[in-house]
């Protein structure tokens, strides 16, 4: 547990003993986790098909699809390799055996459409994709494919040069050399848009990564935690615990390929699952349909339910125990930038701030900055909180100037998070600087609905902001001035947006405005719209 909650010189941390960071340079955090002792015997469960994964079955199968690799499809060092997948137990071996050859891995959401997903792809430029024979239709002609699933027949109009299963099986080819990788090199590129603009690839190394093990290892783990996994895994939240933590700490876990209230409580009782992993909108279809799910389901397993990705307001929390008062929540409050780092609740007495996104996690150090004046502020008082440590991404691929804006010299990482630190080291998030809108903890640009509404012909300014919403955190709510003479709908700019991007980035309101509201420098005043949307509240 950890010790105390220290501030000097204007900087946040919580007082701990030092993390173990391994000095060899050249080290890959494949080779770093295979080597963390543990008592764990499973580690993953298949939910739907109760299908089990033990340590030594992964192990054998990292190597044996990296020999793979790297020997028959020629995957090098830094090379990048798409997963395009809904979460699977084979996500973690796909991802681990990539990052062994030193090769970058980069993902995308599943619910994108093919037009977002080739966007993407012609940034990131990679080499191969794994995917499903569902989902490979979404991929550009021409990109090489592995598939995820067992099929009979070859997917049509994709180049597929591999079946993951038949890798998983193959005889070792007996040649152990690879390409050396070392902590500087880049491992994972998750899209992220940031504070501003578009979504970008967030270069995060090998030490990144080996710095948010080694923080999780310290922590108090149970080698007998049973975990379900309902967040999607080509985020950074459950990429880094399921692909990971869990597996560096010897949990199992629970694999869900979707979220399904139903399937989720049913897999608690059927592997007696000790605790949940979920985003605050899961938690709320959970205090809705308590009632129900008690009277269905034996829920005497289940110990915590951890939940990040979006705020978890004091309401839900209070809610949430009143139905489950013996299941503690725990927060956890991170970036895609800050690769784990950021604040969470390790214990139960932690718990009990409600509102609060817990403390500081040890491998950060903080600071709280006041917008205006650019001074760092004190205890309880709010302002932009910033991060700096060993789990801080490196930038973003091939944009030195959103890097710029967001990482400064020194390192510190400008969340775009208002956010106060109180006396005991408590964390909480207030509100949202950046334009960034997250719909049930899915990242939604804005500047991506903007630069489609612009491009309407009867539309010549728009605006998009967060509107507030019960079940769903938020959601995306357009401000559009439209030319003199046109009468365009609600309906017809919801319908145009909607023909063309993925279903969580859905415009759901609308309102007309003679011009948008900027500042002398041309920026979209955000602010001002948000106060005009919601003053009627
Ligand atoms: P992402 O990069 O998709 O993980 O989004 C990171 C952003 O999600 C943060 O900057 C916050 O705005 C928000 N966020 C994540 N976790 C929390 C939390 N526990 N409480 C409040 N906001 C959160």
């Amino acid at each position: 547990p950890r010790s105390g909650f220290c501030r000097a010189n204007s900087t946040f941390f919580t007082k701990r003993n030092p993390l173990n960071l391994p000095a060899n340079p050249s080290l890959d955090v494949t080779t770093f986790i295979s080597s963390q002792p543990h008592r764990g015997t499973t580690a993953f469960i298949d939910a739907a098909t109760g299908h089990r994964l033990s340590f030594s079955d992964l192990w054998r199968a990292v190597d044996r699809v990296a020999d793979c690799l790297h020997h028959e499809i020629g995957i090098r060092r830094g090379d990048v390799v798409l997963i395009l997948s809904p979460n699977s137990v084979y996500i973690p071996v796909v991802y681990l055996s990539v990052l062994s050859l030193g090769a970058v891995v980069t993902t995308a959401n599943t619910l994108n459409t093919a037009g977002e997903i080739s966007r993407q792809i012609s940034d990131s430029n990679p080499t191969l994709a794994f995917t499903t024979r569902q989902l490979a239709p979404k991929l550009p002609a021409g990109i090489s494919v592995v598939l995820t699933d067992d099929v009979e027949e070859r997917t049509r109009g994709v180049d597929v040069v591999g079946i993951l299963s038949e890798m998983m099986k193959k005889e070792p080819s007996g040649k152990r050399v690879r390409d050396r990788v070392n902590q500087e090199d880049t491992a994972a590129m998750l899209y992220s848009s940031g504070t501003t603009g578009q979504s970008k690839g967030v270069i995060s190394s090998h030490g990144n990564l080996i710095a948010y093990v080694a923080r999780k290892i310290s922590e108090v783990s149970l080698p007998d935690e049973i975990l379900i996994c309902t967040v999607p895994m080509f985020h950074t939240f459950g990429l880094l615990n399921f692909a990971l933590a869990t597996v560096a700490t010897g949990s199992t876990a629970v694999i869900l390929r979707r979220f399904e209230l139903d399937d989720m409580m049913a897999a608690v009782e059927k592997y007696k699952a000790t605790a949940l992993t979920l985003a605050p909108p899961v938690l709320v279809a959970m205090i809705n349909g308590a009632e129900k799910i008690k009277r269905k389901y034996d829920l005497s397993s289940l110990r915590t339910v951890r939940s990040g990705g979006a705020p978890l307001s004091k309401e839900a929390t209070e809610g949430f125990l009143e139905k489950y008062p013996t299941v503690v929540i725990l927060q956890a409050y991170a970036l895609t930038e800050s690769n784990g780092g950021g604040a969470f609740t390790e214990t139960v007495e932690e718990s009990r701030r409600y509102g609060a996104a817990g403390k500081l996690t040890c491998d950060v150090e903080a600071r709280i900055m006041d917008p205006n004046s650019g001074r760092a502020l004190g205890i309880n008082q709010t302002g932009e909180l910033w991060l700096k440590g060993p789990t801080i991404a490196k930038g973003y691929f091939k944009n030195q100037e959103a890097t710029n804006e967001t990482i400064n010299s020194e390192g510190w990482l400008k969340t775009g998070d208002l956010c106060y630190i109180d006396e005991d080291g408590f964390v909480f998030v207030v509100d949202r600087l950046k334009e960034l809108i997250k719909y049930k903890g899915y990242q939604v640009p804005p500047a991506e609905l903007e630069a489609l509404l612009i491009i309407h012909p009867d539309i010549v300014d728009a605006a998009v902001i967060p509107f507030p919403d019960k079940e769903a955190g938020q959601y995306p709510m357009a401000y559009v001035a439209r030319k003199l003479e046109s009468n365009l709908s609600e309906k017809q700019v919801i319908d145009f947006i909607s023909k063309q991007v993925a279903p969580y980035k859905k415009i759901r309101k609308v309102a007309f405005i003679n011009s948008i509201p900027k500042s002398v420098s041309g920026k979209t005043l955000r602010k001002d719209l948000i106060k005009l949307a919601t003053s009627k509240l």
